[in-house]
């Protein structure tokens, strides 16, 4: 690789980086920083252990929450818990209803790379009957101005599941 080009400006780093894979960045200073472009992947291998019902149950268009076996406190989760937060008893799954309502939202106008494309978007905590805590969620087919505390939601699954959980969302509730 030939000596790698002096640029001044931070800006022209990344095109040097395209062009040639490497750039010397002289600072005002004038510290000359080697800088390369050097990509790399990763394979990550992620297990969802006890979680992983609740994302078997999202192919199956199910929402699963976990109620307390303690039955002095019986609370439940809309969430995926092995025990409960609050009186650390065991837990076990039950299904939650495919609808709910918006207990809270925020429209989010910059999003990690994965959300991008739908940026901006909207994330709802939802409430659901029989539930006595609130699901993190993306709330689509609404813009901001549509929403509104108590809103009736309704969940969607992903077609081709990916065991992730964007493969569930909600909408607002048609009837
Ligand atoms: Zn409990």
């Amino acid at each position: 690789m030939a000596k790698p080009k002096v640029v001044e400006h931070f800006r022209d780093v990344q095109e040097e980086l395209a062009r040639s894979g490497a750039a010397i960045f002289r600072d005002k200073d004038a510290v000359e920083s080697l800088i390369l472009d050097d990509p790399y992947s990763i394979r990550y291998i992620h297990s969802y252990a006890e979680d992983s019902p609740f994302f078997l149950a999202l192919a199956e268009k199910k929402i699963l929450g976990s109620r307390c076996t303690n039955p002095k406190c019986r609370f439940v989760f809309a969430t995926p818990r092995s025990h409960c937060m609050t009186c650390g008893g065991a837990t076990q799954w039950l299904e939650l209803p495919p609808r709910g309502r918006v207990h809270s939202w925020t429209t989010c106008h910059f999003g990690s790379e994965a959300f991008l494309k739908e940026t901006p978007y909207n994330l709802a905590m939802v409430e659901f009957e029989g539930a006595n805590s609130l699901l993190l969620t993306r709330l689509k087919d609404a813009v901001e101005s549509d929403l509104y505390v108590g809103m009736p939601v309704e969940a969607r699954f992903a077609e081709t599941p990916r065991y992730r959980i964007t493969d569930l969302w909600f909408v607002p509730a048609r009837t």
